[in-house]
């Protein structure tokens, strides 16, 4: 029964896809025991002859809603895809997660790990398939949309050592934090965090030259969902807006 959350969520994106044309197809079957279940994982192309690659990751940790609701709501605005852009979207990379309402898959397992490890294991079968999709490609922004469940502040994670402007304008206005640190790691006083290395996709993409920007956004579960997906599309402007821009600037 609770699967069906999972299926009402892809009917509603095959049916975005349908009515504007955005070819998507399934990168696999997640086969569940506890839930009886093989869920087809989704990934989403427009633009294909777009020049500037973006890559959006959503719903790896499965209680983390607010990115797979913020992908359906730019699916809907057929005008936020630009046609210089290239957008591979993954929106839902956790469908056990997703259903059991919990961070980590059927197997208990934390799916944000790209290793040696996570690509053998048949736990992880997810992060195999993910990583078929995207293991010859690179991209000039990765963005992996996550959330914060306990608490009521926005902050984001990167790589990089100097904190780059366009990062800074990422939840713009909503960067609330005063602390030099927040989780133990090293921020720039307002919610940006410079992470160690974690083997996380975002980490990957960025340390393994895949991604020349990357990023994990983490908006806050104590505020309302509508909230949360507006930041997210927020973001989502600015990032779409950088592309357009570099576009120009290299002309
Ligand atoms: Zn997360």
């Amino acid at each position: 029964m609770e699967n069906k959350i999972y299926f009402d969520f892809v009917k509603e994106l095959l049916r975005l896809n349908k009515i504007n044309n955005y070819s998507s197809k399934v990168i696999g079957y997640k086969k569940s025991k506890i839930l009886d279940e093989s869920f087809p994982i989704y990934k989403v192309d427009i633009n294909k002859k777009g020049s500037k690659k973006f890559c959006i990751v959503a719903g790896i940790h499965g209680d983390e809603i607010a990115g797979p609701y913020s992908v359906l709501k730019i699916l809907e605005n057929p005008k936020f895809f630009k046609k210089e852009i290239h957008y591979q979207i993954f929106p839902i990379l956790n469908p056990s997660g997703f259903v059991l309402k919990r961070r980590f898959n059927d197997k208990g397992r934390d799916l944000n790990c790209l290793n040696k490890k996570t690509l053998k294991s048949e736990n992880y079968k997810e992060i195999q398939m993910f990583h078929e999709e995207v293991k010859n490609k690179n991209f000039e922004v990765f963005l992996s949309m996550h959330e914060d469940l306990d608490i009521s502040k926005v902050y984001s994670y990167i790589f990089e050592k100097d904190t780059k402007k366009i990062y800074r304008k990422l939840f713009s206005n909503e960067r609330k934090w005063k602390a030099k640190r927040i989780y133990g790691d090293k921020s720039d006083g307002k919610g940006l965090i410079i992470n160690v290395h974690d083997h996380s996709l975002e980490d990957r993409f960025f340390s393994m030259g895949k991604a020349k920007l990357s990023v994990a956004t983490e908006t806050p579960g104590k505020l309302n969902l509508e909230r949360r997906i507006n930041m997210n599309l927020k973001n989502l402007e600015v990032l779409n807006n950088y592309l357009l821009g570099s576009m120009f600037s290299e002309q």
